[in-house]
């Protein structure tokens, strides 16, 4: 084994990079001046020119991160507001279509601030804010040009209050957050199974009951033993809090989407209310995660009362749009109910994804009739789409593909780009989060519009959201942790026309919105500031890089001897420096290699251990494609030295959706194979089982005409079967089952297989 450091060149260090815009999301248009004009103690504006809410907005904002009081001056404003009616349309005999274009222009004769709405104004108060910057103890306006519009209608933030409950004032600072990188629509998710937050008049046990549950679960669902808090957990929103909230965001220019969950997602309201359910069983507010069998029955009582409660919802929420969830309903207790039976023999409906379709298109004519919009999750489809249901695609953007061809708006919030409950770095620091791995590049390159819709067709999509489910967010702490920085990549995405690059926009978040963001006092997630393991093929192994903003890091490559580890060496490494692990020998042990980077005061080191293989960096060809969510690194994610580790954090394990997965290992060379090692994980409440077996042909040529065939049933996450055969070409074949038995974790949906490291004696 040999391991050497490689000095390669620096060709992109981001240090070197300047930085280009201090706005965030990045205007169309921007040209920085060379001037930093000083602010005073105040700074004036003529009121009469600014809506109250606005102006209320930029006094007490001013006032919270620099200490400026705003104070009125009609005759000679230190920045003038101008309306533009050239931003509104060119032709006067043409309707106005509604522009929200601003623009800004501070030189050094005058500062200007350029409007076509008041919400255009109220964009640009929030870029003058970016626009004011910190020189020791003077703040300067940024001298600037700009013109800028938004590019999606829908720029949208969620927030589940369900499995974690947030108080009043702390939606008012999720939604203080979100004015500030101009989003403009709060998905307010206020049912689930885990709690009921929202006052119904007409009924009371709604939160009464369905508020609270007695106990939550402690650590991943996936953990055995399960352990509970068994304090009483819960809270819920006055009607007139919700007014409150409602003008709250209102005067930031943000609509409040509610979401009321049907038919699934509904354990908190049937625990108030029985008998809405197939059964009438009573069963208790739930305290563990997951998908439920019991939903809301689909006989015309528990209509009736979901119209109930949607007749106040109405009145609540001034939004064209009203979200009836619709997602992750099982239809077991329906197929097994006379009423629901009874309810499809009368409407002549065939499925149960029909009967679903029929219950949603109860609300929909109920909504329509109130002069609403109903969306729901992408399952809405199912069964067929009703009338004017716009759809919310989350599950990958094929829904939304399918419902905008067929003239549905479309609001794209798919989960290998917008959810904001995965994990964000690889870092051991990070804290429990539901899986899944989402990285703030990976964030940055969503784009709402997929390639695949005609010009026509893209009209109807609104624009994007990125979601924030909270089981494993128990405190705002945590919340704004999970939601910055990656909320401002999600900005770029729905904002911008043409967004810069990544390395552009990273350099202006380190240069500006961190120390705009700590102003706030924003708990955002660093994870951008530890390194980040890359890893390529080379010749007989693997190269590893540590790619990092920081100039230097600290760092230690180890052995592993019998003996726990022994320091083989330590060296100040810089930024782009490689490391080039060789494979071992055909027939001899692997070893392990352990790698640290310390931080600069030598803490928290980034620890990774590699296991340096007989077929290290070797050449496989996927002939199953892994799930794109799941598809960290590709093919070299099975050869990279790292095997899968728990808790699973996303990336370190390639996952497929397929009962089936069959892929092919080159060797390069003809050699004799006595063993292979395979890695499977098994985390059942996440619905990633165990396949049952695993089948392997040996190969001197890429042919597999009656080759001998190894088979063996998979028992446990460390696989392996014993060969003794000759050849260069290694395939295998994994048999998962169909589908997961009623009763069991996803009972009857199918399973997820997560492979890792692949490994040959
Ligand atoms: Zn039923």
């Amino acid at each position: 084994m040999k391991v050497c450091v490689l000095y390669l060149f620096c060709f992109l260090v981001w240090s070197q990079l300047s930085a280009q815009c201090p706005i965030i999301p990045t205007p169309k248009e921007y040209t920085q001046i060379d001037l930093k004009i000083p602010l005073g103690n105040e700074l004036s504006l003529d009121s009469n020119s600014i809506h109250s809410a606005t102006w209320n907005y930029l006094k007490s904002n001013l006032k919270l991160q620099t200490g400026i009081d705003l104070v009125h001056n009609a005759e000679n404003p230190f920045i003038e507001l101008q309306f533009k009616y050239e931003f509104q349309s060119l032709n006067q005999n043409q309707p106005i279509p509604i522009s929200n274009e601003y623009g800004i222009s501070f030189n050094s004769d005058k500062r200007t601030i350029y409007f076509a709405t008041e919400e255009s104004k109220f964009h640009a108060i929030n870029s003058l804010l970016q626009l004011i910057r910190q020189n020791g103890m003077i703040f300067y306006l940024q001298g600037c040009q700009l013109s800028d519009s938004p590019a999606f209608e829908w720029r949208g933030l969620h927030l589940d209050v369900s499995r974690h409950f947030f108080t009043v004032d702390e939606v008012k600072r999720y939604i203080d957050l979100m004015a500030l990188y101009k989003f403009n629509t709060f998905h307010w998710h206020l049912t689930d199974d885990q709690g009921w937050r929202i006052e119904i008049k007409k009924y009371p046990k709604l939160t009464e009951i369905g508020a609270f549950r007695d106990r939550t679960m402690i650590g991943h669902y996936s953990d055995q033993p399960r352990t509970f808090d068994k304090t009483t957990y819960g809270g819920f929103y006055r009607q007139d809090q919700i007014r409150e909230v409602v003008q709250y965001a209102r005067d930031r220019f943000i609509k409040v989407v509610p979401e009321i969950e049907l038919p699934g997602h509904s354990r908190a309201a049937l625990a108030a209310y029985p008998e809405l359910s197939c059964t009438g069983d009573q069963n208790e507010v739930p305290g563990t995660w997951g998908v439920f069998d019991d939903i809301y029955c689909s006989k015309s009582e528990t209509i009736e009362f979901m119209k109930n409660v949607l007749e106040e919802v109405v009145t609540l929420f001034p939004s064209e749009y009203i979200h009836i969830g619709g997602d992750e309903a099982p239809k077991t207790r329906w197929k097994k109910c006379a009423n629901c039976q009874q309810v499809m023999t009368e409407n002549n409906l065939h499925t149960a994804h029909e009967l679903q379709s029929y219950f949603i298109g109860q609300m929909d004519q109920f909504l329509t009739s109130k002069g609403k919009k109903l969306i729901g999750w992408d399952e809405i489809l199912e069964g067929g789409l009703s009338p004017n249901a716009a759809v919310m695609s989350w599950r990958g953007v094929e829904g939304g593909i399918a419902a905008a061809k067929q003239k549905h708006e479309v609001v794209m919030t798919p989960t290998t780009y917008c959810y904001f409950d995965y994990y964000q770095s690889g870092h051991p620091s990070e804290p429990i989060a539901i899986g899944g791995f989402l990285p703030l590049e990976k964030v940055y390159q969503f784009n709402p519009l997929p390639e695949e819709l005609s010009e026509l067709d893209e009209k109807y999509i609104l624009g994007g959201q990125a979601n924030l489910w909270t089981e494993y967010i128990a405190s705002m702490n945590q919340l704004e942790y999970m939601t910055y920085p990656r909320a401002l990549a999600l900005a770029q995405a729905v904002w911008c026309k043409e967004k810069p690059s990544f390395d552009s926009f990273l350099t202006d978040f380190i240069t500006y919105q961190e120390e705009y963001l700590d102003r706030y006092g924003v708990n955002y997630a660093r994870s951008i500031h530890q390194p980040k393991l890359e890893i390529t093929r080379a010749k007989n192994g693997i190269n590893v890089h540590f790619k990092g903003i920081e100039e230097n890091y600290h760092f230690m490559v180890c052995t592993k001897e019998i003996r726990g580890f022994s320091m083989s060496g330590e060296q100040a490494m810089g930024v782009n420096d490689t490391l080039f692990f060789e494979h071992c020998l055909p027939g001899t042990q692997s070893k392990t290699i352990r790698t640290s980077v310390l931080d600069e005061a030598g803490r928290q080191p980034f620890t990774n251990e590699f296991i340096v293989h007989s077929i290290l960096g070797a050449e496989i060809e996927m002939i199953t494609q892994p799930h794109p969510k799941y598809d960290h690194n590709g093919s070299l994610n099975l050869v990279d030295g790292i095997a899968g580790t728990l808790p699973w954090k996303g990336s370190q394990w390639l996952g497929f959706d397929t009962s089936y997965v069959e892929f092919i290992v080159d060797l390069g060379t003809i050699r004799t194979i006595q063993e292979l090692k395979l890695g499977f994980l098994d985390q059942n409440g996440s619905w990633i089982y165990l396949p049952e077996s695993v089948s392997v042909q040996i190969s001197t040529e890429s042919k597999w005409r009656s080759k001998k065939m190894y088979s063996k049933d998979v028992d446990s996450s460390n696989f392996s079967i014993s060969i003794s055969k000759k050849g260069r070409y290694v395939r295998v074949m994994i048999h998962a089952m169909d589908i997961i038995p009623e009763g069991q974790d996803g009972g009857g949906f199918a399973p997820w297989t997560f492979i890792d490291e692949i490994q040959l004696k």
